[in-house]
């Protein structure tokens, strides 16, 4: 399945979006599909609890672990990784489908699913959001106020982790502007595919 999938990728470009919790991922990917709705956003499935903002089958499908695990062991998934005490996993019907009608596909991962990519997916383009300073980061995860001290602290460790794997990516964009880091991810996001 993972030739299949990486040889549609040469008709239509596949982009991951990857950076440490609270960078501000999700906003620039609002805010780029704001302007170019055609870029399809993979919706993934996840066994975190919904927060008081989010809706079932909009920003994630929620499922149980059971769920989750029949996914993984039907080969549902594209890739998945745990995350800070949660699963989470891209569906692999929905990419592949994107991906062969010609749409660019934006993924948005933790480090291991980025890595996943790129071994499945050589053809997919690496994209690393990295914050201003860590002070920011750290200022940025403690106000979003969704998360206990707990899990505040539980990203940040694992922020440590994700910062170093950089030089793992295609490019860094460094999220000092919103309406730049939008500009340059959607050259990158809707640049001719080198798959
Ligand atoms: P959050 O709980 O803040 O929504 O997401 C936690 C982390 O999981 C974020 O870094 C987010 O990008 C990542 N993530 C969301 N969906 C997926 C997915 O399908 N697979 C992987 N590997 N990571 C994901």
């Amino acid at each position: 399945a993972a030739t299949e999938v990486g040889r549609t990728v040469g008709a239509s470009r596949l982009t991951v979006l990857s950076g440490p919790s609270g960078v501000g991922k999700s906003t620039v990917i609002a805010e780029l599909r704001k302007q170019r709705p055609e870029v399809w956003l993979s919706i993934s499935v996840t066994t975190r609890k919904p927060r008081p903002s989010e809706t079932d089958g909009v920003e994630y499908h929620f499922v149980t672990d059971a769920e989750f695990d029949r996914l993984v062991a039907e080969g549902q998934l594209l890739e998945w990784a745990e995350f800070a005490g949660n699963r989470y996993g891209t569906p692999r019907v929905p990419v592949v489908e994107r991906l062969r009608a010609g749409r660019p596909v934006l993924l948005e991962l933790e480090l291991n699913g980025a890595r996943q990519i790129r071994t499945t997916m050589p053809e997919a383009c690496l994209v690393f959001l990295a914050p201003p300073s860590w002070e920011e980061l750290v200022r940025r995860l403690s106000q979003r106020g969704t998360e206990s001290s707990e899990v505040v602290q539980r990203r940040l460790e694992t922020a440590r982790v994700e910062l170093a794997a950089e030089k793992e990516f295609d490019h860094t964009i460094v999220n000092t502007s919103l309406e730049e880091v939008r500009d340059r991810l959607l050259t990158l996001v809707t640049a001719p595919s080198n798959g």
